[in-house]
């Protein structure tokens, strides 16, 4: 070990920073959320600077650099843009045995500051000793994506009760296990819900009780259009500490593959021969099931679950038997199509609004405000509409929407195999065919589809030649 690791108490310890400008005010910033006793020496201050020593958090020394300016200091930082006055702190320091850091030079300094990621009290530093600062970057940000923020909460809430657990569960082995079910469990859940006091009550609740009860939850989690990084880092996390993923035929494979590698994947998608609301009833009983058998269940929708998801039901079932659940919201097809597919869903030359639409054209489902949906400067993303093309194109037309408006057909969006066809409302069904459209296909109606034309970037794009050609 080149550097050896160690958190220092800074708290109302002086610690010199030579330097005025805005690497200087970082590296004071970390001190002063350490609740060190900053001094600061420079010829001039930046703003940032500035204002902190008029409101008296930091000392102020002028001028340039004197070696009695590290009178009484525990630590010294030299952040000048002038090697010569940082190897001079480093020097003086070195004499008075200060431990010193320069700035991004490795060689002068004495100690070196990690990357950190803060959960206070948890606080995880990262070093590469000096020679690969990208590297420790790097692994800094995959820490930081593991672990919510409330994290920090939670280990302030388990210290706090820390006699009153070793009290209750006196076994070493009663006592781990108090401790995952606090890490994985309701406890958690509520804070990441900021609701400490439930939290608080709930963790009273189970120390009053002498057997553990198992209790699981679900985690309703939108997985998005298909490209894996496309996902928020809580459904990342929830897909980390899943026992079981029921997940939906649209959840890509690429997503799925993050799951915890033993977590129990089960396909929930329609059957052949069952129709909708049989599906769904199996879905809510399997919920259910897994749920009170104590797993930690993620629900995994593709998109997000909330749009054309039947996420609303699957909540109202939950509640009704009184599973605990979270939800994690997903970047719904249209989104996410018209960002691959370069469509800018409004824009203020030519969309102000913008409308998510099933396409249900059975006439007796049909409940859509037609007239509505004609109106100029809106776009118009349809979902579930491959099979309904034809009928959906000349319903637009006939309510009054012209037919040389623009569309986008997004077939696979964000997948590796997206491919954007697009060209005139009029020749919608026929362009569809010949590229053979299928679902999952997204329909973009609206003048802000023409931009595909010049604004695409992923995947292939097809424009209609005949509307090229017209134009
Ligand atoms: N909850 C989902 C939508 C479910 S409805 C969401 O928020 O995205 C299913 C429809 O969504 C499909 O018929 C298709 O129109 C659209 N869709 C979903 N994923 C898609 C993708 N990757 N590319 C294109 N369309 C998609």
């Amino acid at each position: 070990m080149k550097l050896f690791p160690l958190f220092a108490d800074l708290q109302g310890r002086r610690v010199l920073v030579v330097g005025g400008g805005e690497i200087a005010a970082r590296k004071v910033q970390l001190l002063l959320e350490a609740s060190a006793d900053v001094h600061v020496g420079a010829p001039e201050l930046a703003p940032q600077l500035t204002e902190w020593a008029q409101q008296g958090r930091i000392h102020v020394l002028s001028g340039t650099f004197r070696p009695e300016w590290l009178d009484g200091a525990w630590l010294a930082v030299a952040a000048t843009d002038d090697r010569a006055v940082n190897a001079a702190v480093a020097e003086a320091a070195g004499a008075r045995r200060i431990f010193s850091n320069v700035v991004d030079d490795a060689e002068l300094s004495s100690f070196q500051v990690p990357s950190i990621v803060d959960r206070s009290p948890l606080i995880v530093a990262i070093s590469s000793s000096g020679v690969a600062p990208v590297l420790a970057r790097r692994l800094r940000e995959r820490v930081e994506s593991m672990f919510d923020h409330s994290l920090g909460a939670l280990a302030s809430l388990a210290a706090r009760y820390r006699p009153r657990i070793r009290a209750a569960r006196p076994g070493l082995k009663q006592r781990r296990a108090f401790y995952d079910w606090l890490l994985d469990g309701p406890v958690a859940a509520l804070l990441r819900q900021q609701q400490p006091d439930e939290a608080a009550r709930v963790l009273d609740e189970e120390l009053a009780r002498p057997q553990p009860r198992s209790q699981g939850s679900v985690v309703l989690v939108g997985a998005g259009p298909g490209d894996p990084g496309l996902l928020t880092l809580k459904a990342l996390r929830a897909l980390n500490e899943a026992d079981v993923i029921l997940y939906d035929r649209l959840v890509s494979p690429a997503v799925l593959s993050l799951a915890r590698r033993d977590a129990d994947r089960i396909a929930v998608g329609k059957r052949p021969g069952e129709d909708h609301d049989a599906t769904q009833a199996r879905i809510h009983a399997l919920l259910v099931e897994h749920a009170r058998a104590g797993r930690r269940v993620v629900r995994l929708k593709g998109g997000d679950a909330f749009i054309f998801g039947r996420g609303g039901e699957e909540l109202e079932h939950l509640r009704a038997h009184q599973v605990p659940f979270e939800v994690v919201p997903g970047i719904t097809a249209a989104l996410a199509c018209a960002a691959y597919a370069g469509i800018p869903l409004t824009h203020r030359e030519h969309a102000q609004s913008v409308t998510l639409v099933t396409a249900h054209c059975r006439e007796d489902e049909d409940t859509l405000d037609w007239a509505g949906l004609t109106r100029a400067h809106q776009t118009l993303a349809f979902y579930m509409g491959v099979g309904q093309l034809e009928t959906l194109s000349s319903r637009l037309i006939r309510h009054g929407r012209a037919g040389s408006t623009p569309f986008a057909l997004v077939e696979n969006g964000s997948r590796p195999e997206q491919r954007v066809v697009s060209g005139q409302l009029q020749d919608l069904a026929r362009v569809a065919r010949r590229h053979d459209v299928r679902s999952p296909a997204l329909l973009i109606v609206g003048e802000v589809a023409a931009l595909a034309d010049s604004l695409h970037w992923y995947g292939r794009h097809l424009p209609d030649t005949r509307a090229a050609l017209a134009a």
